[in-house]
């Protein structure tokens, strides 16, 4: 096991005196032993370079990469003893699965008998159910299988890190979601510390003990599924997770004894401060609500007094035992996840409401989140 820790990392493609790309930038992530770390962002937000740093892909153009408090921003891929999976699988085509997850056994350990060679690659064949496989070429597997002998040709060396870019990414919807499962379990069985990058914020919750937040080349939030969506430090991390989005308003925000007095276009209402960690300067803001915590009613009738609001529905998206409900309200555009939807149609009026502990407040101008 290995505690991997990125401090300062940068990386500048092109000159960096002029019109260099800062791909990353000045990156602090602290990855402690056994642990699974999940970078998540948007196209082109420094995710793969990241990763390539980590591996020994990338040169850094400034910072340390450490493994075990080592700086190893000198030592060569090949010796950092990691294990890269990515999405195109990168089998060899002419070899069977026994002989594709063997080759690296073989190459890198000389002391190896073929035997125990053998037993290993039984082994990780068993854990990966692929046994009846062991035979053919990657030519002759499903994407899912082929998927699961790179896999086994990442487990089988026991290297001090897995690195995962996109592994998923070929694969169908149904697949990704049963793959992303068995290599969660995989990695907790195995105990080997991870990165894995993926730009799918629903794989990221279900796989990451923590996420690394990514945008533009800077790390916006590094924190466990939860506390990422239930506290994002600012703006960009609370729309890119959660689904569907975030909805957001223009208010302003100013003090009314124990409360915050928030006042919007369409509506105002109170937040008491003892629902509030920290305290603000009175200010613009974006008021944020999410479509899971939009509940039908009045608010003061579940003892909450949160905006409310009337919506007429626009469109119903059924998921399972509820529906995304998109509707126009006197806020504008509203959208909402809901149960007890069955009967309504499109033009139907609904009352709304949100409990004040369901209010994320945003600083307009630096974007942070205020509560
Ligand atoms: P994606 O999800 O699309 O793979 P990413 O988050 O992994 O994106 P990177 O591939 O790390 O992003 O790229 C980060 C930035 O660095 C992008 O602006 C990209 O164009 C740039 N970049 C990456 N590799 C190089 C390179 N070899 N030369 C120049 N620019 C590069």
């Amino acid at each position: 096991m290995t505690h991997l820790e990125l401090d300062g990392v940068t990386k500048v493609f092109g000159d960096p005196e002029k019109d260099g790309v800062v791909a990353v930038d000045d990156l602090h992530i602290d990855v402690p032993d056994g642990d699974f770390l999940v970078l998540l962002g948007p196209s082109g937000c420094g995710k793969t370079t990241t990763l390539r740093m980590i591996g020994g892909l990338e040169e850094p153009t400034a910072g340390e990469v450490q493994f075990d408090g080592t700086v190893v921003n000198d030592v060569k891929a090949r010796n950092r003893d990691v294990a890269m999976v990515f999405q195109d699988f990168a089998l060899y085509p002419h070899m069977t699965v026994r002989e594709n997850l063997g080759f690296g056994l073989k190459r890198e350990n000389n002391d190896m008998t073929d035997g125990e060679i053998e037993d290993r690659v039984t082994e990780v064949a068993e854990m990966l159910e692929i046994e009846e496989l062991l035979n053919n070429k990657p030519g002759q597997l499903s994407g899912g299988q082929q998927q699961r002998v790179a896999l086994g040709r990442a487990i089988i060396r026991e290297p001090r890190l897995f690195l995962f870019d996109e592994p998923l990414a070929n694969l169908d919807a149904q697949l990704r979601k049963t793959m992303r499962t068995e290599i969660d379990e995989l990695q907790s069985d195995v105990g080997i510390t991870s990165a894995y990058v993926t730009h799918n914020q629903e794989e990221a919750m279900t796989i990451a003990d923590k996420i690394a937040i990514l945008n533009h080349g800077q790390l916006q939030q590094l924190g466990t599924p939860d506390a990422v969506f239930n506290e994002p430090a600012n703006l960009f991390v609370a729309q890119f997770v959660g689904s569907p989005n975030m909805n957001l308003f223009d208010g302003t925000v100013g003090e009314r004894g124990d409360a915050y007095r928030v006042e919007m276009d369409a509506a105002s209402f109170d937040i008491p401060k003892r629902l509030v960690d920290t305290e603000f300067a009175t200010t613009d803001v974006l008021v944020g609500f999410r479509p899971q915590d939009i509940f039908q009613g009045r608010g003061k009738k579940r003892g909450a007094s949160g905006p409310s609001f009337d919506a007429e529905v626009r469109v119903i998206e059924p998921v399972g035992t509820e529906a995304v409900v998109h509707g126009d309200s006197n806020f504008g555009d509203i959208t909402a996840k809901i149960g007890g939807f069955h009967g309504l149609t499109a033009g139907d009026e609904l009352s709304l409401a949100i409990a004040p502990e369901h209010v994320y407040l945003f600083d307009a101008r630096t974007e942070a989140l205020l509560k």
